[in-house]
């Protein structure tokens, strides 16, 4: 019997630099666990082309496209659509082109809330979240948690206009309590702290001996410590965290379920996450 000939459905990412990007691993690895006739490609975009390469994606009929550095924020202006929590965040990292109108979402936050919740087993609900950083990632992650109602985040930020922006925007837009820490030496983790999540690229390869200035004598058993650098996963913070008795959670978690989010939107099928994971750990050794 010949074999029917079938046109494939194209996804990808947007970004600059790009050449690196893991996604494409994960995803096709996903699309072929399904069964699904899907080519995921990482596409070199500068920030100045976004526009060309967005109409780009129209005429040729996408199906969606990742967005990643320098688009992220850019990208909104292009949209004919953007989630509620996306317009919150102030940033899209995945598009849906459904039938040349352009829906964006942004999934960063809601991978990570997953990670928490089913790799960590942890609630959210009426927690207090410790962020270190206040750029993109944290500002995704907090939004998610605190629309997910963890009662009160701390963000603590070297740049004060950074991390007191995040923290109104909390203030005004949740019901969480937001407060702002200024980052000025060694960092004491407060009692009150359920959940400390490492959201700098302090540790990430090639600099992997470096750790994000904490007093780790104030780490404690009963935390939850988070980092969200995916590369490599196992960070000198984590190990740091392990050794003082804390419960840990690394990055790769969320890099899966965000990029699970997305596959759910442009293919209607759930991810098979265990598959994409393993791709990504194949990836990072
Ligand atoms: P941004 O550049 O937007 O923000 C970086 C943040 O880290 C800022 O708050 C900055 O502080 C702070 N920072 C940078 N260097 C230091 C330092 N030496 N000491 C203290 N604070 C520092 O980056 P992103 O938010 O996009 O990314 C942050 C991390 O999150 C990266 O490691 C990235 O790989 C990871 N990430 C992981 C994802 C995943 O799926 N696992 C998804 C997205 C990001 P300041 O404002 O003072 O400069």
């Amino acid at each position: 019997m010949p074999k029917q000939i079938t046109r494939a459905e194209l996804v990808g990412a947007f970004g600059d630099p790009i050449d690196e990007n893991p996604t494409g691993i994960m995803q096709e690895a996903g699309f072929a666990a399904q069964g699904l006739d899907f080519r995921y490609l990482s596409i070199k975009v500068k920030a100045g082309d976004l526009a060309a390469a967005l109409h780009g994606l129209r005429a040729m009929n996408f199906r969606g496209i990742n967005c990643t550095i320098p688009h992220k924020v850019e990208v909104l202006k292009y949209l004919d659509e953007v989630a509620p929590d996306a317009k919150l965040i102030g940033a899209v990292n995945t598009i849906v082109n459904d039938g040349g109108k352009l829906i964006g979402h942004n999934t960063d936050g809601k991978g990570f809330l997953r990670s928490v919740q089913d790799d960590a087993g942890v609630d959210v609900r009426g927690k207090h979240v410790v962020f270190l950083g206040a750029g993109g990632a944290a500002r995704a992650m907090s939004v998610e948690l605190a629309l997910a109602d963890a009662s009160h985040i701390t963000l603590v930020n070297r740049d004060a206009a950074r991390g007191q922006d995040l923290t109104q925007l909390l203030n005004r837009s949740t019901n969480t309590q937001a407060e702002f820490v200024q980052w000025q030496g060694e960092y004491a983790i407060p009692k009150s702290c359920d959940i400390l999540v490492n959201a700098t690229p302090v540790g990430l390869y090639p600099d992997v001996g470096n750790l994000p200035a904490v007093n780790l004598l104030t780490l404690r058993p009963d935390l939850l410590v988070c980092d969200v650098i995916p590369n490599p996963p196992n960070t000198a913070f984590l190990q740091a965290a392990h050794s003082a008795g804390t419960r840990t959670l690394d990055g790769l978690g969320m890099l899966v379920y965000q990029g699970a989010a997305a596959f759910k939107l442009w293919t209607g099928v759930d991810a098979p996450v265990d598959v994409m994971r393993k791709a990504l750990e194949n990836v990072f050794g």
